[in-house]
C-alpha cells in the first residue's frame, strides 16, 4: 500500500561499533506486510553482538527483535489484523523450502530471516513485519511485558528440549533474564527445586523473590560452588543450564549434573569456546546434553502463560529508556548492570 514518506526515528547500526540515533523514511508495508508503531523493544545479548560485529547479519541495520506494538497499517492481501491490534512479534521467518523446515525444524532452516537482524527491527518508531510475525497479544499481557514473549518462547523451546519431569531438582547457571524465565518454567514445569547461580547481588535477590529455592553467588563459593549447589539440591542436579553463555559456566554445568541428568545449553557461548567432556560419564550415568536454538512453533504457548500470569517478565525489567537513549540501553545491557532493559517510544 501507499504511504506518503514520512520520516521516524530509528536507532541505526550504520557498521560495527556505530550505533547512531537519527532519521530515516518510515517503512511501507509491502504486500503480506503490516507497519506495527514500536511501543517497548528489549535489548538483548544478540543486539550486543550485531552491534560489535560478531553476527551473519549485515549493516547498515535497525536491531531489535524482542518488541511489541500497535498495528498502524496493513499492507496489500493482509487479513486476519486490524488498524489499532496490539501485537507481539515473533522475529523469525524460516524458508519454508530447506531440508530443516520440511522436517518441522524450523529453528534450522538454512535461510531464516530474522527481524532485527536480516531485516529491520524494533530499535524505531515504526517497523514493517510479514503479517504472520505480528501476534495478538491477549487481553491480559500489557504491552511492555509483549516484548519479552520472544526470549520467553525461545526458553519454552529450551525446556522442550530438556523435557524436565516433575520432581527434578534444576540448576540455572545464570540468573539474567533468561535464566529467571527458565527458573519460573521449570518451576511450573513440577520441579522440586530450582536453584540459581549468580554473582550479581539484585539478580539473585530477584531470582529468590520470584521462587528460587537457593541463590548462590559463586564468586563468594569459588571452589565450593560444587558442593555448595548440590547441598542445595539436596544431593542431586537432575537439569542444569547453562545460561551465561561462558566457556567457564558450560564446564561447571558438566561438572554439576548429576547422574541420569541432562545439560541444556542454552547461552550464547563464544563460537571458539570448548570445554572438557567425558564420555565415559555420558556413557555410564546416562547424561543427555542437549542445545536449544530460538523459538519453533512455541510463540503461542508463550503468549498463553504471560496472559495466565505462570510467567511472570515485567519484574524482570530493570531499565525502561525511551528511544533516544537507546545507545544507553546498549551500554547498560554491556556492562551486565540490567536484569532487562527495555526501551520504550518516545
Ligand atoms: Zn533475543
Ligand atoms: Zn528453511
Amino acid at each position: 500500500m501507499f504511504l506518503p514518506v514520512m520520516p521516524m526515528l530509528a536507532a541505526v547500526i550504520e557498521a560495527p561499533q556505530q550505533l547512531v540515533l537519527k532519521d530515516v523514511p518510515t517503512p511501507d508495508p509491502g504486500p503480506g506486510e503490516v507497519l506495527v508503531e514500536v511501543h517497548a523493544s528489549g535489548v538483548c545479548g544478540t543486539d550486543l553482538h550485531i552491534l560489535q560485529g560478531e553476527y551473519w547479519g549485515d549493516y547498515p541495520r535497525i536491531p531489535g527483535h524482542e518488541f511489541s506494538g500497535i498495528v498502524a497499517a496493513l499492507g496489500d492481501g493482509v487479513t486476519g489484523l486490524r488498524i489499532g491490534d496490539r501485537v507481539a512479534i515473533n522475529p523469525n521467518l524460516p524458508c519454508g523450502r530447506c531440508r530443516y523446515c520440511l522436517r518441522g525444524q524450523v529453528n534450522l532452516c538454512t535461510d531464516n530471516t530474522a527481524v532485527g537482524v536480516t531485516r529491520d527491527g524494533g530499535f524505531a518508531e515504526y517497523c514493517a513485519v510479514p503479517a504472520a510475525l505480528a501476534l495478538p497479544l491477549p487481553e491480559t499481557v500489557s504491552l511492555l511485558a509483549g516484548a519479552l514473549a520472544e526470549p520467553v518462547s525461545c526458553c519454552l523451546h529450551g525446556m522442550d528440549r530438556a523435557r524436565p519431569r516433575v520432581g527434578d531438582t534444576a540448576v540455572i547457571l545464570g540468573g539474567g533474564t533468561i535464566g529467571l524465565i527458565l527458573m519460573q518454567l521449570a518451576l511450573h514445569a513440577g520441579a522440586a527445586r530450582v536453584v540459581i547461580v549468580e554473582p550479581l547481588p539484585a539478580k539473585r535477590e530477584l531470582a529468590l523473590r520470584l521462587g528460587a529455592t537457593a541463590a548462590l553467588d559463586p564468586v563468594a563459593l569459588g571452589e565450593g560452588l560444587g558442593e555448595a549447589v548440590l547441598q542445595a539440591c539436596a544431593g542431586a542436579a537432575d537439569l542444569v543450564v547453562e545460561a551465561a553463555g561462558r566457556q567457564e559456566t558450560a564446564q561447571q554445568a558438566l561438572r554439576l549434573v548429576s547422574p541420569g541428568g541432562t545439560v541444556l545449553f542454552f547461552g550464547v557461548c563464544p563460537p571458539d569456546a570448548e570445554v572438557a567432556l567425558r564420555p565415559h560419564d555420558v556413557f555410564f550415568h546416562e547424561q543427555t546434553l542437549v542445545g536449544s536454538y530460538i523459538n519453533p512453533f512455541t510463540c503461542i504457548r508463550a503468549l498463553d502463560l504471560l496472559a495466565a500470569g505462570v510467567v511472570q517478565v515485567e519484574p524482570l525489567i530493570s531499565h525502561q529508556l525511551a528511544l533516544p537513549q537507546t545507545a544507553e540501553a546498549f551500554a547498560l545491557v554491556a556492562r551486565g548492570e540490567a536484569t532487562k532493559a527495555v526501551v520504550t517510544r518516545i
